[in-house]
């Protein structure tokens, strides 16, 4: 792979760029976008930046058929002095070749990747909106190209990576949610493929959250696919709640997609020595610590909104009013701290931030 050359084509016909604040999420793209493509013999290869365009593939492409698709999200933030971050991308990279293993899909070079990316969005730094809470989404993802029915792994993927420009998530600051826990349909089992970033596990939870966005919940809180009564996730979001000053997200098991988020608050949280545990928390526990008046927040965790409160949990016939339907003081606080870091407001002690470099037409050696 470290032969390979980074080839840049431009576009002769830059698009005019929208206001952010109007644009539906994920639904405007920049200029251009990165793809290279793997086959057994060269690996990966033919890595390039061109302008965003439409790609053409076989009705048979093993895509279509067979959903052997991995992919990520993150985002770039523009600072106060037009610096332009992005936030432990390195995560990502990684987090995408876990996801390809489970889905008997090539590994990449993280770190050519990585600077893939960061060539990509050196050459659209000007679409990184500048407004509070705006920023650059970036969905890199893999897809099996093979012209085949056949059900076995694809000889052929290409990956890419295209961007998005995003309005702040909260417009009118973070508010807490509904939540409805889903007791029929399941996200994912341990064993399947609930840790890894992948199409399937995304559809196949769109009728539990169309049913509960019917009865006007916004997300509903998953539970463990046997027993129904672990605590997994809610949306696609990784869930936190704090109960009698301690805060308690559920342990990594197989079905949990590990947020970078989510580890990110994590060490937040020891850095501020407020406990914090990852252990395997019932819905009874919630019930029970709600009873008590124990149950002091709960909120949902991601790159999308990086911290979701949940204001009212509803199980059966019961109703869980959490903290009177407010953001909590502990969300609120790494919601801030959080944010910050990202646009580079305050410093960054962890070393998360990485500072999107000046185009350089030269690959690093490997
Ligand atoms: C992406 C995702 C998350 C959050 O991951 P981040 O890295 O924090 O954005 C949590 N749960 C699911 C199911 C996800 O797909």
């Amino acid at each position: 792979m470290s032969s390979n050359k980074l080839q840049i084509i431009k576009t002769m016909q830059p698009k005019e760029k929208p206001d952010v604040n109007q644009v539906k999420f994920g639904s405007v793209f920049t200029d251009h976008m990165f793809k290279m493509n793997y086959t057994i013999d060269k690996g990966w290869h033919d890595a390039k930046i061109i302008p965003y365009q439409p790609i053409t593939l076989d009705p048979a492409a093993m895509i279509f058929h067979y959903g052997q698709t991995v992919f990520e999200g993150l985002k770039a933030y523009r600072t106060n002095d037009d610096q332009i971050l992005l936030f432990r991308p390195e995560q990502n990279m990684r987090r995408l070749n876990s996801s390809s293993e489970r889905l008997s899909i090539p590994q990449i070079d993280e770190e050519e990747v990585l600077y893939y990316l960061q060539q990509l969005i050196s050459i659209e730094k000007d679409w990184v909106p500048k407004d509070p809470g705006t920023s650059l989404y970036i969905r890199p993802f893999i897809i099996a190209t093979e012209n085949s029915l056949n059900v076995n792994p694809s000889c052929s993927y290409t990956f890419m990576i295209i961007l998005s420009p995003v309005a702040a998530y909260y417009p009118e600051g973070i508010n807490p949610v509904r939540i409805y826990v889903e007791e029929q349909f399941t996200r994912a089992v341990k064993g399947g493929t609930g840790m890894a970033k992948t199409a399937g596990n995304y559809s196949a939870a769109y009728n539990a959250q169309s049913a509960a966005s019917t009865l006007g919940y916004s997300q509903v809180l998953w539970l463990d696919g046997l027993e129904k009564k672990y605590i997994e996730e809610v949306g696609s979001m990784n869930v936190f709640f704090k109960i009698n000053g301690e805060i308690i997200t559920p342990e990594l098991n197989g079905s949990i997609l590990e947020g970078i988020t989510r580890k990110s608050l994590i060490q937040l949280l020891n850095s501020w020595n407020v406990p914090v545990v990852e252990r395997k928390i019932t819905i009874q526990e919630i019930v029970e610590a709600y009873e008590k008046g124990l149950l002091e927040e709960a909120f949902g965790t991601g790159t999308a909104a990086v911290i979701s409160p949940i204001g009212e949990l509803i199980w059966n016939d019961l109703s869980i009013k959490i903290n009177q339907g407010e953001t909590g003081e502990t969300a609120k606080r790494l919601y801030d701290t959080l944010t910050k870091i990202q646009t580079g407001k305050i410093s960054d002690p962890f070393g998360w931030t990485q500072q999107v470099r000046e185009l350089d037409e030269t690959i690093p050696s490997h």
